[in-house]
Parts: C-alpha cells; sequence; structure tokens
C-alpha cells in the first residue's frame, strides 16, 4: 500500500481504493469545501464483510456518527472509528450512491460518470469485486430530513481544507468517490464536483 504520508488528489468524479492496515488511518480533506465524498470500506479478508450504514445507525443509535464513533460492518465488527472531523459534522448515511440509473432519471447521458461505477472501478484496479454497491458513507453531504419526513438535499456545510480521519479497526480496503453529481446542489450551489485529497497516516 506504500506510506502515503503526502497528500493525494483524487480527481472530480473519480473513484480511488486504498488499503488500509489495521491501525493506520486515512485523512479525507475537502480541499474546496464543496465535494461530498462517497465513502466505503470492505474486510480485507473478504468483501461479503462490509461497512453497513443500517447497523451503524443501529449500533449508534443516531443518524450520523461524530468522532469517537466506531462504523459497523454487516457482521456488526468495527471496521472503522472516526477519529478526526475538522467540519461541522455534517455527513450523510441516509442516500445510495448515485448510479446510472439515477442519471437517467435526472435526464443525462449514459456516459455521466457515478460513484457506483466509480466504486467497482476502484476495485476492479486493485484486482478486487465486491458482489453488491453498498450504501455508501457520504462524508461532507448534507441530507437532512424535514418535519414531514421530506428528503432535504443542501449545499455542504464544510469549508475548503475540513477533513476527516477514519481509523482501521482491521485490515480493510476503503473506496472513496468523489461524487460526480452536477445536477442537485450536493456538491454545492453551482454544481459543480471538484478535487479532492487524501492521505494515509
Ligand atoms: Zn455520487
Amino acid at each position: 500500500m506504500g506510506d502515503a504520508t503526502e497528500l493525494r488528489i483524487l480527481p472530480a468524479r473519480y473513484g480511488k481504493a486504498i488499503h488500509l492496515a489495521a491501525g493506520r488511518s486515512l485523512e479525507i480533506v475537502n480541499l474546496h469545501g464543496t465535494q461530498a465524498i462517497d465513502t466505503w470500506a470492505f474486510n480485507s479478508a473478504g468483501p461479503t464483510e462490509f461497512l453497513s450504514l443500517e447497523h451503524t445507525r443501529s449500533r449508534l443509535s443516531r443518524v450520523i456518527p461524530r468522532v469517537g464513533d466506531g462504523l459497523f460492518t454487516t457482521r456488526r465488527n468495527v471496521i472503522l472509528t472516526m477519529t478526526g472531523d475538522t467540519s461541522p459534522g455534517i455527513h450523510d448515511t441516509l442516500l445510495c450512491a448515485c448510479s446510472p440509473e439515477l442519471y437517467g432519471e435526472l435526464g443525462c447521458e449514459p456516459s455521466h460518470r457515478s460513484c457506483e461505477v466509480n466504486l467497482h472501478e476502484a476495485l476492479s484496479e486493485i484486482g478486487l469485486t465486491a458482489p453488491c454497491t453498498p450504501a455508501p458513507l457520504n462524508l461532507f453531504m448534507n441530507v437532512g430530513v424535514g418535519t414531514n419526513s421530506e428528503v432535504i438535499r443542501d449545499v455542504p456545510k464544510s469549508k475548503p481544507g475540513d477533513a476527516v480521519t477514519l481509523r482501521a479497526e482491521m485490515d480493510a480496503v476503503v473506496v472513496l468517490s468523489a461524487c460526480p453529481q452536477d445536477v442537485t446542489p450536493i456538491n454545492g450551489a453551482d454544481c459543480t464536483p471538484r478535487d479532492v485529497g487524501y492521505r494515509v497516516v
């Protein structure tokens, strides 16, 4: 996996899979402050165990994890711990990854990039496959629930340079996607996906 202590750039609209040994941490930097970053984690021993937001919400009894919280797998094991967050702490655990079908609904071209495609492309680059597209932890994505239970998609509250740090509690593969969404304002009011940064520490 190398010692990626220097900041690396994940280009807007693309994904990256990162081997993260137990005890190592991944710092994810919102360089422009406006970019949502879909995040997945798989047990290196087998991709059938992965970060599950259903299990995480159940174990935490909270919709959004905070610093100090574990993130749980489909087998209720802690795979990551959120050890740092310099943002206002608004992240989304409710919505699925964007996908070719979603962009079809939005009237986009079939070639529009998506977080779902990014996930599987990134895993393929390191010789792995996933049996499905798990629900992602959407870092910095501002999704609220209104008084009539409606889902509200809003612009991120994070600032340029805000960062989240996730520590691996088991050998894991973490996948990041700089969300290509450019129709709804979840990547900022100008609906423009932007580069993000990451480093292993
Ligand atoms: Zn997306």
